[in-house]
């Protein structure tokens, strides 16, 4: 454990994910708080399947991002054509994020949480 991670976890719990990995379609991805480019809120990277999430974000938002990441990963294991039709898109990405939900029961808590 780094002391950048232990410092965040002292002090805004409520911006970290209550596990430190997440199952989506069978593929273990690593969530990762790290330092990003300040255009960049998170990162998905499919090849390490590691999700990164900047550590500055406010819950909210944090929360937004992860969720945003998971559905790159959805789309990446769905082998979405890009550009989708949208109906099409929008069903893969809620069948695909119901799943992933469902296989992550504290991470869907902590999502829904306010
Ligand atoms: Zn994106």
């Amino acid at each position: 454990m780094s002391t950048k991670w232990a410092i965040i976890i002292d002090t805004d719990m409520g911006s970290l994910p209550p596990c430190r990995s997440v199952d989506i379609f069978a593929h273990k991805y690593k969530i990762v708080i790290d330092e990003l480019h300040r255009d960049e809120l998170g990162r998905c990277d499919p090849t390490t399947q590691k999700i990164h999430i900047r550590n500055d974000l406010l819950p909210d938002t944090a929360k937004d991002t992860l969720l945003h990441e998971i559905i790159h990963a959805i789309c990446f294991h769905a082998e979405l054509p890009d550009p989708a039709p949208e109906e099409s898109l929008v069903s893969r990405i809620a069948t695909g994020l119901r799943i992933v939900l469902c296989q992550n029961p504290d991470l869907a808590t902590w999502i829904f949480s306010r």
